[in-house]
């Protein structure tokens, strides 16, 4: 049933359609996928200016507080590495005491207002919870999809890795809502991933699993049994701190040694630009076997062979990861059916190799683009949700368990790890002092004996029970899990009939007040953010444009005419005035004439740069 619309505004029609989207909101990346009606296959969705499909979770703040993000934040982490985010995504739902140890490794600001609470990052003099900052990721992928599709988006499934404890299920719950959309369910990332693969899509048959997820700054490894639509999390390991980045910083290391160069005598450009160029060759290194570019005036150099010895123990690491993961699964290396491979990372072939090989028994599945394995998965699991295929139901189980503190603090499990979701659990408890009319209940998430070393989700007092000696009441406790894994705790004291619930918020979850607050004032200014990233990105292209022409006229001084040199400084010149001006089409035209003037030079000096490498001349 789709609903027209027409915008008094505009006068164009609006078709609201009941389309849910999949995403993927990465450390890394993030991107977003649908189901295709015609072809019945799920697809990434591209912007329609650059026809990428990855979108970097890179936030930019300007000064006057609008946010830029994507690759145009992403070059900001250069120019103003303070105002610039990444990985927000390793904070979300967490306190500050979760993050101090790793607080170093942030070049943005995180904030400590107090100790359980949730951190806040602080750009300018702003405080920005990891919840708003990931609203602004998926507010950019919702609109990016809106203007690809013409319609708007309001529903949609997001997914987590399985570790996430209900805090980071919740927070990212709440960043949904406040970029306007409708989360119809929270999934796990290997979950979405078997299922981009068609695994557990056949109901009856039992598959055991295997995601080795290997993306920008994180390793996951799940096991997975799948049955019936019940996808169950036998064991999670990895480590949060290794990466595709880390393969960066090994090249980096490499050429620094060989140039006998410093890392701290590189300014903060050159260090992002080299990292930049490690990146670049990590990535190009396996389709030409060597990699081989200028970095200033000095030659940096890569093979294959050089790489592969370089992230060897790197990737060794992961596998010990996954011989833990298996330990704890209690299963045989030859039980595990299939490896999915999942995250950008795993495009290395060396990766590739060194898995597969401890993996001999298995079937390896890596024929989708790992980068968008998640999200293709998740699109399917929005199309499910939908409706559009009444036959599948699919559950995810508890990655943890959940329970209350009993006499001695110790942990109570109401609702044990790996349940399925859906799930309802009840106990009955007493009182311990005669006369007793109040009884504190306390949650806890986690696995281990002692509640305090186990995550406390929330506490409340059933009040008002009729004084009567200690053990006589009784108290019913429910615990009521949503399929998204969010908790609901009744107590009742069934001699008197008094009760009590409440929803399991963290307690640094973001009141529904809060985040309706938060969305009626995103809501009114989305014309007026639209309007600035726009100007914003043509500004960042016109810089580049400036600065690289710039420097083109000083390498190539001599070979150009007077003429030539006149023209090209009056074109520079339009530009910056344009850019002054703050005009997005004027920027645009000037930007549009600059190119083309420069376009043939450009050219034949890319010619001359070639032909001297050809030559075997390096400029050292
Ligand atoms: P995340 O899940 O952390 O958001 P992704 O799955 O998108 O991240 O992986 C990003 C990582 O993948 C980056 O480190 C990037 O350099 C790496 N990557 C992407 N393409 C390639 C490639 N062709 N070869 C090697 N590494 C790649
Ligand atoms: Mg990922």
């Amino acid at each position: 049933m789709a609903k027209i619309s027409i915008n008094l505004g505009s006068g164009t029609v609006e078709k609201s359609s009941d389309i849910v989207v999949g995403i993927d909101l990465g450390t890394t990346n993030s991107l977003i996928a649908i189901m295709d009606a015609d072809t019945k296959a799920p697809i990434a969705l591209s912007d329609a200016e650059n026809n990428h499909v990855i979108t970097p979770s890179v936030l930019y703040r300007h000064p006057d507080g609008h946010f830029l993000v994507g690759d145009a934040a992403k070059e900001m982490l250069v120019k103003h590495p303070e105002q610039t985010v990444y990985s927000v995504k390793r904070l979300l739902g967490k306190s500050f005491n979760d993050v101090a140890d790793f607080e170093s490794s942030y070049g943005y600001k995180i904030i400590d207002e107090d100790d359980d609470r949730l951190v806040k990052i602080k750009l300018d003099d702003q405080f920005y919870s990891p919840i708003e900052l990931s609203a602004e990721i998926l507010k950019e992928l919702k609109s990016k999809a809106e203007a690809r599709l013409k319609q708007k988006i309001g529903k949609a499934v997001i997914t987590v890795p399985a570790y996430f404890n209900d805090a980071q299920r919740q927070a990212t719950r709440d960043a949904g809502k406040l970029a306007g959309l409708e989360v119809l369910r929270i999934v796990n990332e290997p979950t979405a991933a078997s299922l981009a693969y068609g695994i557990g899509l056949e109901a009856d048959k039992q598959k055991v699993v295997a995601v080795y997820d290997l993306g920008g700054g994180t390793f996951d490894i799940s096991i997975l049994r799948i049955e019936d639509g019940i996808f169950e999390v036998l064991a999670t390991n990895g480590n949060t701190f290794l990466g595709g980045g880390d393969f960066d910083q090994e090249v980096m290391k490499f050429w620094l040694d060989s140039l006998e160069v410093n890392f701290s005598d590189l300014t903060t450009t050159e260090r992002q630009q080299l990292r930049l160029l490690a990146e670049e060759a990590k990535k190009k290194v396996y389709t030409s076997g060597t990699f081989s570019e200028l970095f200033g005036t000095m030659k940096v150099t890569l093979s294959e062979a050089e790489l592969n010895k370089l992230i060897d123990p790197l990737v060794l690491q992961t596998i010990d990861c996954c011989k833990n993961a298996l330990a704890d699964s209690g299963l045989n290396l030859s039980e595990i059916e299939e490896v999915v491979f999942v995250g950008g990372s795993t495009r290395v072939p060396h990766v590739v190799k060194t898995v597969s090989d401890y993996f001999v028994k298995s079937t390896i599945e890596n024929t989708l683009n790992p980068d968008e394995t998640v999200a293709l998965g998740a699109a399917i699991e929005a199309d499910i949700l939908a409706g559009n295929r009444r036959d599948l139901l699919l559950l995810d189980v508890t990655p943890l368990s959940l329970g209350i503190e009993t006499l001695g603090g110790l942990m109570d499990v109401i609702i044990p790890r790996n349940s399925r979701v859906p799930f309802k659990a009840g106990r009955n408890y007493t009182t311990s002092i005669d006369g007793q009319i109040n009884l504190k209940i306390s949650v806890y998430q986690g696995e281990r004996d002692k509640v305090s070393e186990n995550r406390k989700l929330a506490e409340f007092i059933l009040n008002g029970i009729p004084a009567m000696p200690a053990g006589i009441p009784k108290v019913e406790i429910a615990f009521i899990l949503d399929a998204d894994g969010i908790l609901k705790v009744k107590a009742k004291e069934l001699r008197s009939g008094v009760e009590q619930t409440i929803d399991v918020k963290p307690q640094y979850g973001l009141t529904d007040a809060e985040v309706e607050a938060m969305l009626k004032d995103s809501l009114s200014n989305a014309q007026k953010d639209m309007d600035y990233r726009i100007l914003q990105e043509a500004i960042n292209e016109s810089e580049y444009l400036i600065k690289s022409t710039e420097k083109f006229v000083v390498n190539n001084r001599t070979e150009l005419s007077d003429d030539e040199l006149a023209s090209i400084e009056n074109h520079v010149k339009t530009l910056t005035a344009a850019i002054a001006s703050q005009d997005k089409d004027q920027i645009q035209n000037a930007q549009d004439a600059l190119n083309e003037f420069t376009k043939p030079f450009a050219e034949r000096m890319m010619d001359d740069t070639i032909s001297t490498a050809l030559k075997g001349k390096s400029i050292e």
